[in-house]
């Protein structure tokens, strides 16, 4: 079957230029690193668009398919109006990302709301600016939004967020689908939750089921079982109700290639899996086919990012490991420190066939924990050397925090030897704007 691009390490433009340098988007990566500084993000538009691509030609077989972005892996507005431009709506997470895609030009009635704790402030701001799905997480939520839609005079379309009970295997940080999640309604919490809807809250109106099973996924079974329990479910409704549900959302989850090691499927593959289980299902359960809704994060934006980073300090521990020091960290791509997620790198101004040195990349920041890549071979790394990790682009500057009072990193696009900042390097002011010394300190 057709490779697709998840299933790469590097972006699709990354290779070696005549000076010996790794280059990305057609633009030398040691240039890049002294033009904007380090460390820096940097997106590979060609990549991005041949997934999105890769996206809608594998789940084109499907009629009635909604592709969306899952924003919280990455949500900038550049970022954001590629997704539109190709096509996407999105899945988000918060005001601020409801407000991000929004400012970037993205059609609001394409965007799902999500989340297990949403606020009375954001289930406003979703309503007034025209969000086209809510997806429900539990009965208080229930409650809240239909008051909110109530006080607004409008009735919100709504999904019902489900646990399906799927134990993936992926990091239990993040699963999602099991049993014990803190995410969605519990299978046996449905009905309950119907009937309210029925009955008692007359300003939501229900479409459909919404799950997510967890991310990282290299099976593709889990998405068989997933679509399975959630057609049976609105089979059941059906039957027990006579509510006719059209929309089932199957949530992201796809895994990429962050090592030699990971072999994750193509989006081909998973696609088939989706359709085919999709079209079983219907046909044993004896529905119409549903609009079928998809929201990758990680295996859209993860292989379009690399990290650049400056070596600096090098120190030999007697008897134990090599540890060669970046300009960044645990701030900038917290995931090794917390899901001791693994990454590849290669010495941007330094060719793979030097003699390789077996050392362990060590962050900045002051925690023990800050280790980006344990036990890395590489060409003798020296100061100054820029070091490129792959496959950043998700969960990385999402998950960035000023940790140490360190100005997040800047992110640049890069495209036919160009490139643009996306998001610009914080300054030493933009870390004390929000200060305040208290007049009585005065
Ligand atoms: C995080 C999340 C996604 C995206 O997950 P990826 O693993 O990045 O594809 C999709 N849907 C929901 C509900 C999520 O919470």
């Amino acid at each position: 079957m057709k490779e697709s691009t998840n299933q790469l390490l590097k972006p699709v433009t990354t290779k070696r230029n005549t000076a010996g340098n790794l280059e990305i988007g057609s633009c030398d990566l040691v240039e890049l690193a002294e033009k904007y500084g380090t460390p820096l993000y940097v997106i590979d538009e060609t990549t991005l668009r041949n997934i999105c691509r890769d996206y809608k030609s594998a789940f084109s077989k499907y009629e009635k398919v909604n592709m969306m972005f899952a924003s919280k892996s990455l949500c900038t507005m550049a970022i954001s109006r590629i997704l539109h431009q190709e096509g996407f709506g999105f899945d988000v997470v918060s005001a601020g990302e409801m407000f991000t895609v929004y400012k970037a030009g993205a059609d609001m009635s394409k965007v799902l709301f999500n989340g297990n704790n949403k606020s009375f402030d954001e289930l406003t701001l979703a309503i007034l600016i025209g969000v086209g799905r809510i997806s429900v997480d539990n009965f208080f939520e229930l409650d809240l939004l239909n008051e909110v839609a109530k006080s607004h005079n409008k009735t919100v379309d709504i999904l019902l967020r489900i646990t399906p009970g799927i134990e993936c295997h992926t990091h239990e940080y993040i699963q999602t689908g099991h049993l014990d999640s803190k995410f969605g309604f519990d299978l046996t919490q449905i009905d309950e939750a119907v009937e309210l809807i029925l009955n008692s809250y007359t300003n939501l109106k229900l479409h459909g089921l919404h799950a997510h099973i967890g991310s990282q996924i290299f099976e593709t079974k889990v998405y068989h079982d997933e679509i399975e329990i959630l057609v049976k479910e609105i089979a059941r409704l059906d039957e027990k109700f006579n509510l006719k549900l059209d929309e089932i959302n199957v949530g992201g989850g796809l895994g990429v290639k962050y090592t030699g090691s990971d072999c994750p499927p193509s989006t081909y593959q998973i696609a088939d899996v989706i359709i085919k289980s999709l079209n079983e299902s219907v046909e044993k359960y004896g529905i119409e086919p549903p609009s079928l809704f998809i929201e990758p994060g990680r295996s859209i934006i993860s292989t379009c990012g690399v990290t650049l980073y400056t070596i600096g300090s090098s120190k030999q521990v007697p008897k134990g490991r090599r540890y060669v020091a970046v300009d960044g960290g645990m701030a900038d791509n917290p995931r090794p420190s917390m899901y001791q997620a693994e990454y590849t790198a290669e010495i941007a101004n330094k060719k793979e066939d030097a003699a390789l040195q077996t050392v362990t990349i060590a962050g900045r920041f002051c925690e023990s924990g800050d280790i980006l890549i344990k036990d890395i071979e590489l060409p003798e790394p020296e100061e100054g050397d820029i070091l490129c990790v792959y496959n950043t682009g998700a969960y990385n500057y999402s998950m960035a925090s000023n940790y140490n009072r360190v100005q997040k990193s800047q992110m640049v696009l890069v495209n036919n030897s160009k490139s643009d900042i996306i998001i610009n390097r914080e300054t030493l002011e933009d870390l004390i704007s929000h200060d305040v010394i208290p007049d009585r300190l005065k």
